[in-house]
């Protein structure tokens, strides 16, 4: 049996002059959900200079967008950071000069036979519920099952997951993602989270990679909360690409979930044209923390199909993190991360500060370091295998 989580019908679309006048906060999520535009030529006179995209496009991936984010879109800009990431662009058809594929994280070869959990770290894993979202990103990393008519995540493979989970009992994190498990009813989410309780009293941390906070606040209700805090959901990671996705009802709703007692966090995808800039990284993080969300991993984009005009270069990632650590608070610093190809997993970037060098006479190594700023300073003692001097006094 399917989940139901899609509304069968789709709700009349609001018109520009209707989105001009619409409170996204006044209507019940359900409904906005229904009215999402699930084609470019839908946007056509919502937003001008729409980029006319081959229908090839959508084979591949499909496009919904919600009217509170179309709201947010500028009407005029083709570059607008929202507009990048979720209308096509022609940059879609294009190939890039290395592979692209559906599957770049080589999930697949590491999720449990039928279930829908990917264990590949110890002790934690990777449970995907649901393979929608309230908008779709252009640059999603789970193509291979978001919005694909197939890669819903059957009733009976969630059943079988739970069982894996409640029969393992060394995994002690367990993380909800998809797709979006927000996208589930209050009380299907109620069920899910209530069984995994019940049956793996082991899972010591139990999170959500939720992205429809941000796309869809109202979905973010008192009912769920009292839901999430239930079963003692103890972490939600929001996604966030661009100061613009900070408005004052994403604020609201996210103080609903802290005040369920449940920490937050942020996470970030680094995208050509939207973030690839210390100014606007130093604004998203900054604005997150004062939400108190806090900055968790920033990744670079996955060599998936349609998203290669995205990847912002591996040294460029590094000087932003330069641009970020010792500039702003500590806690505003994220990790950054490239996910490896075919299931490396996890692999931080970070630039060197400190490095071990063997000094140009031989008798051991040095310590060489430099500070946010390019200072520099050379500390014999801390690499410690060069001969101590012996006291003989
Ligand atoms: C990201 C990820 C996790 C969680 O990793 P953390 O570093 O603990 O946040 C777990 N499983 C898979 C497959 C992942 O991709
Ligand atoms: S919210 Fe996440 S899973 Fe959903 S389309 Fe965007 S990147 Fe993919």
């Amino acid at each position: 049996m399917l989940q139901q989580i899609i509304p069968i019908h789709h709700g009349k679309l609001l018109t520009r002059e209707e989105l001009d006048a619409y409170d996204p906060a006044a209507e019940p999520w359900q409904k906005q959900f229904s009215r999402r535009y699930t084609h470019h030529a839908e946007l056509y006179g919502i937003l001008n200079h729409v980029e006319k995209v081959d229908e090839s496009v959508y084979s591949q991936f499909s496009v919904a967008i919600t009217p509170y984010m179309a709201q947010l879109m500028d009407r005029d800009d083709p570059n607008c950071p929202l507009r990048l990431q979720y209308l096509p662009t022609r940059n879609e058809e294009s190939k890039p000069g290395f592979q692209t594929m559906l599957d770049e994280l080589g999930e697949e070869g590491d999720t449990i036979p039928g279930t829908s959990v990917v264990h590949r770290y110890p002790r934690r894993v990777l449970f995907l519920v649901s393979n929608t979202c309230a908008s779709l990103c252009r640059f999603c990393t789970r193509k291979r099952m978001v919005s694909q008519p197939d890669g819903s995540v059957h009733k009976d493979e969630i059943e079988r997951s739970i069982d894996y989970i409640a029969g393992n009992k060394d995994i002690d994190d367990v993380l909800l993602s998809g797709g979006d498990p927000l996208t589930f009813s209050d009380e299907r989410l109620d069920e899910i989270l209530g069984e995994l309780r019940r049956r793996a009293p082991h899972v010591r941390f139990l999170r959500i990679g939720s992205r429809m906070v941000v796309q869809l606040p109202t979905r973010v209700t008192p009912e769920l909360c009292a839901v999430l805090e239930r079963h003692r959901v103890q972490m939600i990671n929001i996604h966030i690409n661009h100061p613009k996705e900070i408005t004052p009802l994403l604020r609201e709703r996210v103080k609903l979930i802290q005040k369920a007692g449940i920490m937050m966090g942020l996470q970030t995808v680094c995208l050509k044209g939207v973030n690839d800039d210390v100014a606007v990284m130093r604004e998203l993080f900054m604005q997150s923390l004062e939400m108190g969300v806090r900055p968790y991993y920033v990744y670079s984009t996955d060599m998936v199909e349609g998203a290669h005009h995205f990847i912002v270069p591996h040294h460029r990632m590094l000087e932003l993190y330069e641009g970020l650590r010792g500039w702003i608070s500590g806690p505003a610093v994220p990790t950054f991360i490239v996910d490896g190809l075919g299931g490396l997993g996890k692999l931080p970037i970070i630039p060197q500060y400190v490095r071990e060098e063997l000094r140009a006479d031989g008798t051991g190594t040095t310590v060489k370091c430099r500070n946010y700023a390019g200072r520099t300073v050379e500390m014999p003692g801390l690499g410690l295998d060069f001969r101590v001097p012996s006291r003989t006094n």
